[in-house]
């Protein structure tokens, strides 16, 4: 079964708030993605629980 799990993170740029999609079947992900507000590009670190239940986001930016 497919699913994505929605998680709210803040923008390390700007603070504003965004919903993202995580997909639990990929238990490490890191990516860049450009924020919905300020349009700057924000790095992701996801981790997911084994269980595929809990998300952990870390958000960066890019010139860290
Ligand atoms: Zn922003």
């Amino acid at each position: 079964m497919l699913r994505q799990i929605e998680t709210t993170i803040y923008c390390p740029y700007c603070g504003e708030p965004q919903t993202i999609l995580i997909d639990p079947s990929v238990l490490q992900q890191s990516y860049i993605e450009d924020c919905q507000v300020c349009c700057r590009p924000i790095e992701f670190q996801v981790e997911v629980s084994v269980d595929g239940e809990d998300v952990s986001v870390m958000t960066m930016t890019d010139n860290d």
